[in-house]
């Protein structure tokens, strides 16, 4: 990626550091100004002096510095290129000027550098697909402790039967384990957001469940459209069960099979619930090995969601 600097808008941007009126709400820049967070976040990643770290959005570098004092390297992706400049003159003539990386550009379209740890506090508009774009990035990384909206950290390690127990909760439990870390107020960040947010460690599943990920998303998308309805009574839904016939129909034939005149996919669908005693099953309360079973016992008879 290129490195773009503009000395005529860091000059702009010096003084409208000073008026408070810096930061661009479109890039979700809210600068963390407590030291103890920052701190309390670099300790949680437990870097060694061997690490590389990735850091989204380093905006002004708050975090950055203390990044850099721990680890070998510290690769950070900023869209912001008045920000890059800002960056840049901050770590400019200090011993931790080239251990610094500055990848310019956004990092959800970019692809992302070795790391061993990920420290950052994001902008939240990015959350979701970033989580999936590290969790499916390989060589795995160790952890990552990231700055979340506290409904989106509360959604990612929600468990079975919780309020906000969701899609995000088993597609992410489903790929790491998630522990939230600390609660995070509006008043530790300038300008203060509107929501309150929650510092996650995120440690990637390696190696991860042997599934077709394709599969799974299929099945806990059919489940998760009405997670307190049971099993049997979504897969009663024709509009469910035609996708699942039509990919049914198309295995039969790769396989040479022909299916009877008569054949019903509901009745086959509600036979494998009943003889699995599955029927009052319901998403809410499922856990990951509850989606898994689901989707091999699926499998098995030939009902496939991808
Ligand atoms: N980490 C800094 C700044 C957090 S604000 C601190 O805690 O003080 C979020 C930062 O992410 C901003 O610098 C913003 O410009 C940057 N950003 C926003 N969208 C981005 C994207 N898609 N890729 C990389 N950086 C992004």
């Amino acid at each position: 990626m290129p490195k773009i600097k503009s000395e005529k808008k860091t000059r702009v941007h010096g003084e409208v550091v000073k008026q408070g009126i810096l930061f661009n709400k479109d890039f979700g820049q809210h600068i963390l100004k407590n030291p103890l967070i920052i701190t309390g976040m670099v300790e949680k990643a437990a870097i060694l002096p061997t690490d590389t770290v990735l850091e989204i959005g380093p905006g002004t570098g708050n975090l950055t510095v203390k990044l850099l004092e721990k680890a070998k390297r510290v690769v950070a992706c900023e869209v912001d290129t008045r920000l890059v400049g800002e960056l840049q003159k901050r770590v400019c003539g200090t011993p931790y000027q080239s251990k610094l990386e500055i990848r310019v550009g956004d990092a959800l379209k970019s692809e992302l550098p070795f790391f061993n740890v990920c420290v950052a506090n994001i902008p939240y508009q990015i959350s979701s697909p970033l989580v999936f774009k590290l969790l499916l990035h390989r060589p795995f990384f160790r952890c990552a402790v990231l700055m979340f909206q506290r409904e989106f950290a509360l959604r990612l390690v929600a468990k079975p039967g919780d309020k906000l127990y969701c899609r995000l909760s088993v597609n992410t439990q489903l790929l790491a384990r998630v522990d939230l870390l600390m609660k995070v107020g509006k008043n530790n960040f300038r300008p203060p957001p509107k929501v309150e947010s929650n510092v996650v460690r995120i440690e990637p599943r390696n190696p991860p469940p042997p599934i077709n990920f394709k599969e799974w998303d299929g099945l806990t998308r059919i489940l998760f459209v009405r997670k307190n309805k049971t099993l049997s009574s979504i897969f009663r839904q024709t509009t469910v069960t035609a996708t699942i016939e039509k990919n049914y129909r198309i295995n039969a034939s790769i396989n040479n099979q022909t299916l009877p005149a008569d054949f019903d996919i509901k009745l086959k669908i509600t036979d494998i619930l009943e003889r699995e005693k599955i029927t009052e099953m319901r998403a809410r309360t499922m856990d990951v090995d509850d989606f898994i079973k689901l989707l091999h016992i699926f499998n098995v008879e030939g009902i496939h969601f991808a």
